[in-house]
């Protein structure tokens, strides 16, 4: 088997465990003669396969029963709208831009109602989360915003905002299941799995119920309101049936790994070996401000774009894949979500300090 250490931002790497699994059921899954791919949402083996992801997930994170779970599809990117158009009531709502994805959502909102910039890092390429603990709240904000993990930029919210009571709203994409989180700090938690926790294909919205009504923007398409899935319980339509029987698959990984503590010490662990390279290494420097480090995205530099391709190149020849860095801001970058093994994350430190003692 040709696998490498794949650290692409997203689609993403995925617990071999779990891809050797869905292999094996790919034919016939547990007996009933077709693949997950082939069978109707409607069926008995499905309804239980989405119900017991969905009781999976929530056991997780330990969400409430006040919490709606919705599997979705659109992507991330599709919430950047679907959020507006069902929360903006006041057609007000207060946006933190810490990143390319912070800017996309609060970019779409200002389609449905005023959307306010109420702090930026852009003035240090995003490279820091801004002080957020007292700002300048919107008194008629229906939401605040932020994207908790800034998957280009590599920075990660450690305390979240001061909402000062107003509901706040939370891209998780790229730092879902990664460590535990109080779901009730927020009105709505979502992301695209396709960073830690399956395949392209599913959003994943965890919503306070009541926020989930009929009361959206005029024009709202049925599939764009939450109501319509919440009430069908994701099963309005054919949902994106097969990525979600993979995404149960991770969560049953992440219950035999010892649930999200034992989740967040292994990436803690991981991502030290990293930084604390990162901090000695003297052709190499991480990018962001220390204090508001990512766990998952490892963005660095050499200080010379061509040492820099050459990196790439050359990483890439020894089975270290995607390490190119956004194309927005060029250098590399390290994904090393949950399923990125201990032994990828040596092995691209080993080979980061050989390049550096060939290229002195
Ligand atoms: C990848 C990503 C997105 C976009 O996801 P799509 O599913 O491609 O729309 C949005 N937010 C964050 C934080 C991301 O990492």
């Amino acid at each position: 088997m040709g696998r490498v250490y794949n650290f692409s931002a997203g689609p993403a790497v995925l617990p071999e465990e779990v891809l050797r699994e869905a292999a094996d059921e790919m034919m016939d899954y547990r007996g009933c003669g077709m693949s997950v791919m082939e069978m109707s949402h409607r069926s008995k083996v499905y309804d239980d396969i989405i119900k017991t992801a969905e009781a999976d997930l929530r056991s997780l994170l330990g969400i409430p029963d006040d919490y709606e779970v919705m599997f979705l599809q659109g992507g991330a990117s599709q919430q950047f709208a679907m959020i507006p158009m069902n929360l903006m009531k006041n057609k007000v709502a207060d946006y933190i831009v810490t990143g390319q994805w912070a800017k996309k959502a609060y970019q779409e909102a200002q389609i449905y109602g005023k959307a306010n910039k109420i702090a930026s890092s852009e003035d240090k390429t995003f490279s820091y989360i801004p002080d957020c603990s007292d700002l300048p709240i919107s008194p008629d904000a229906d939401y605040v915003y932020i994207c908790e993990n800034n998957t280009i930029y590599g920075t990660k919210f450690k305390k979240l905002p001061n909402t000062k009571g107003k509901t706040l709203v939370s891209d998780v994409s790229s730092c879902f299941l990664s460590e535990p989180m109080d779901v009730t700090k927020y009105g709505v938690v979502y992301g695209g799995v396709q960073k830690n926790i399956g395949p392209a294909g599913v959003v994943i919205v965890i919503m306070k119920k009541e926020l989930i009504t009929e009361d959206v923007l005029p024009g709202t398409p049925t599939m764009l309101k939450y109501k319509t899935h919440a009430d069908a319980q994701s099963l309005y339509n054919t949902p994106p049936a097969y990525g979600i029987y993979i995404c149960g698959k991770v969560f049953k990984w992440i219950q035999k790994i010892g649930g999200l503590e034992a989740m967040k010490k292994h990436n803690e662990e991981k991502a030290k070996i990293l930084y604390d390279f990162l901090d000695e290494s003297s052709l190499f420097k991480g990018t962001v401000v220390k204090e508001d480090r990512s766990l998952m995205n490892v963005p660095f530099v050499t200080g010379s774009e061509e040492l820099d391709a050459k990196f790439v190149k050359e990483s890439k020849a020894a089975g270290l894949e995607n390490l190119k860095g956004h194309r927005s801001v060029g250098g590399m970058r390290a994904s090393i979500y949950n399923a990125m093994p201990i032994e990828g994350v040596k092995a691209l430190v080993e080979f980061m300090k050989k390049f550096e003692t060939e290229n002195k």
